[in-house]
């Protein structure tokens, strides 16, 4: 099946992320970040500058992700909208703080789950 990627903006007039699933996404992805920085980067509150870049490239990708409600979370998604660098960025912090977020923010980590367990079998690579 081809897909096409149509132009989409996300966002309201504010400059939020207008659809809950993107919301929830922005925020597991937020978290593990957090996580990852704080423990690997020796920051407190806030993100060292890589990290904040990261944060906000991934932001800049749900913002303009077609998907909206139906869409898979980032790493079971078939179109990789990541460019390589930022995708292995993103999975290196993905596997350092996914397990640590079962911790931290439980709820979140439960629907990232059964989010992907949704899509997974026909998205795998
Ligand atoms: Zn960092």
């Amino acid at each position: 099946m081809e897909i096409k990627i149509k132009e989409v903006n996300n966002v309201s007039k504010n400059g939020q992320l207008t659809n809950p699933r993107l919301i929830r996404e922005k925020e597991t992805v937020d978290a593990m970040i957090q996580i990852y920085c704080s423990n690997n980067h020796n920051t407190e509150s806030d993100l060292c500058a890589e990290c904040t870049h990261l944060s906000d490239y991934a932001e800049h990708r749900l913002i303009h992700c077609p998907f909206d409600e139906n869409k898979p979370t980032c790493v079971k998604c078939e179109i990789h909208c990541y460019t390589r660098e930022m995708k292995n960025e993103i999975k290196m912090v993905m596997k350092y703080a996914g397990p640590r977020m079962l911790f931290r923010h439980p709820l979140l980590t439960i629907r990232h789950y059964i989010n992907e367990h949704k899509s997974m079998g026909k998205l795998e690579e």
